[in-house]
């Protein structure tokens, strides 16, 4: 199918926000936190990319959240897009979702690997057995956490949800947690070994947090990841 740009803005210096829609479906299907896969000839060769839906089902608009890899092969051409212009794409697929029944979860992302938690938190929360939820959020500064307005105004709805972003690169104004997801890991989990963990985001990011929770004591299957890289 083809999917067209229907708007776009730019959230954070990079990385920009699409909406596009799917004229061809009434409703395009999915779960939150599966991904689409875009394919485009450049330079004579086909490439394909997966990209993860940031948005919950809505007739046949999806929306997307894109970093630009100035030496990449593919989001340099994503980058250039414009609203009426319009691109290859599979069926929504994946994974990489909230698993039913949901437990009570952690979700740790650095990034876009935000990308997946922005559709999969309000679909958690919004279930009516919904646990208890932290989202840590790893960016290097303030006016890169994407998304915040939306997880704040979740964090306020919802008593059973805490978001807590983290900065790397933190300005000194800055009063909130900082360093990396990692630090903060034990106390987002306390002593439960019975929680269910998400990440998403680069691989060195995700391997690493996988092995300090191996070394916590946490089983492969309660441990849930996508590596964007
Ligand atoms: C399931 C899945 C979902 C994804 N969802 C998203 C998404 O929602 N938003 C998004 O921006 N990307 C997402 N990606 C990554 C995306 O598919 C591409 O890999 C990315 O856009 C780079 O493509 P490129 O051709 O421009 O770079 P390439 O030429 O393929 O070079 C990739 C290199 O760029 C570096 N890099 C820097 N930032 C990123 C990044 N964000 N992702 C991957 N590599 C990066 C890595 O070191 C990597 O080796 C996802 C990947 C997977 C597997």
């Amino acid at each position: 199918m083809r999917a067209n740009v229907v708007e776009l803005r730019d959230i954070a210096p990079e990385v920009r926000h699409f909406v596009f829609e799917v004229p061809e479906v009434e409703q395009l299907h999915f779960k939150p936190g599966q991904f689409v896969s875009f394919t485009e000839t450049l330079k004579g060769r086909k490439i394909t990319r997966p990209y993860s839906i940031v948005s919950l089902p809505d007739g046949n608009r999806f929306e997307l959240c894109l970093n630009l890899v100035h030496q990449g092969v593919f989001t340099p051409h994503l980058f250039q897009m414009k609203p009426g212009d319009s691109i290859d794409m599979s069926a929504p697929l994946g994974f990489f979702v909230v698993r039913n029944p949901a437990k009570e979860a952690v979700f740790i992302a650095t990034g876009t690997g935000i990308a997946p938690f922005r559709a999969m938190t309000p679909d958690y929360l919004s279930h009516p057995a919904a646990n208890q939820l932290t989202l840590l959020f790893g960016v290097r500064h303030e006016h890169t956490i994407y998304y915040r307005d939306d997880f704040q105004a979740l964090a306020s709805s919802y008593p059973n949800f805490r978001f807590w972003p983290t900065l790397s690169r933190a300005e000194s104004s800055w009063t909130g947690r900082i360093g990396h997801v990692q630090a903060h890991l034990v106390e987002a989990i306390g002593d439960r070994r019975d929680l269910d963990i998400y990440i998403c985001g680069l691989k060195t990011m995700v391997d690493d947090v996988r092995a300090i929770l191996k070394g916590l004591g946490f089983d492969r299957k309660q441990i849930i990841f996508e590596k964007y890289d």
